[in-house]
């Protein structure tokens, strides 16, 4: 009797002890945009900018950086959500054709190699789905719907707002070009993000020179140094020529994203 007792009073401790810790770790700060981030002591200080995001922290190889996706900026996007009084704004630019799309917050992954290396085979990108940039909005790859190249003045590409961004039809908010608020606030020649191989990503400006995509290689990057790497490291360049901010593939090996 006492035999078959004890396992589930066992049980019902570790169910408890369980339930104890999934309470602490809720995260409560999922619902609004910019909330502030928590980074653990160990984190390099140039991950510190990606300031978008709820939580920065190394888990073996990996830097991982969770986040909710919603722009810190104003969009027309914003129309309609809980954060309309707050961040909408009517994008009244000529040529502005806004999608029937709408923003939603989600619970995204990003892991990044920590030490990021050239792959000796140049993976093509995956999912839609390549980077993150610093305030927590995921960066998307060159192409819309069934892998047509975005196009100034057509398709999709109308629908990007003053900032570059849209929603998806799954209401997830995102850049395929230069993430203009980030350039705008940080400087153009900034770091803006990181792509899922761990490589940084930087504006379009380098000592004073706009880039085009003829200035870099076949993954729209090179190597140099930066500010926040000194020593020099390979990096992606937005510009405001196709492909925009990667090429055809990673320069390294790319880590993974989740929602
Ligand atoms: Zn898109
Ligand atoms: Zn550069």
């Amino acid at each position: 009797m006492t035999l078959r007792k004890t396992p589930r009073l066992f049980y019902a401790l570790v169910l408890a002890i369980g339930f104890a810790f999934s309470a602490c770790d809720k995260d409560d700060d999922t619902t609004t945009p910019d909330t502030g981030t928590s980074v653990g002591t160990d984190v390099p200080d140039v991950y510190k900018k990606i300031y978008g995001a709820s939580q920065i922290y190394v888990e073996g190889n990996y830097i991982v950086v969770k986040s909710t996706g919603l722009p810190d900026h104003k969009t027309p996007y914003y129309k309609g959500t809980q954060w309309e009084s707050a961040l909408y704004v009517n994008d009244t630019r000529s040529g502005f054709k806004m999608n029937s799309n709408t923003i939603l917050s989600f619970s995204y992954v990003f892991k990044l190699p920590k030490n990021p290396t050239v792959a000796s085979t140049h993976k093509a990108l995956g999912a839609a789905t390549i980077g993150v940039a610093i305030n927590g909005v995921p960066l998307f790859n060159q192409y819309q719907m069934e892998n047509q190249l975005l196009t100034p003045g057509a398709g999709e590409y109308v629908s990007f707002d003053l900032y570059g961004g849209h929603p998806t039809p799954f209401s997830e908010y995102h850049y395929h070009i230069e993430p203009s608020y980030l350039t705008a606030s940080k400087g153009s020649s900034s770091l803006i993000g990181f792509l899922l191989d761990g490589f940084p990503l930087y504006g379009p400006v380098e000592n004073g020179k706009t880039l085009t995509s003829s200035d870099l290689d076949a993954y729209h990057g090179h190597t140099s140094a930066t500010a926040d790497y000194p020593n020099g490291i390979y990096h992606y360049h937005t510009t405001a020529d196709a492909p925009y901010i990667n090429g055809n593939g990673y320069y390294g090996t790319a880590g993974t994203w989740s929602k």
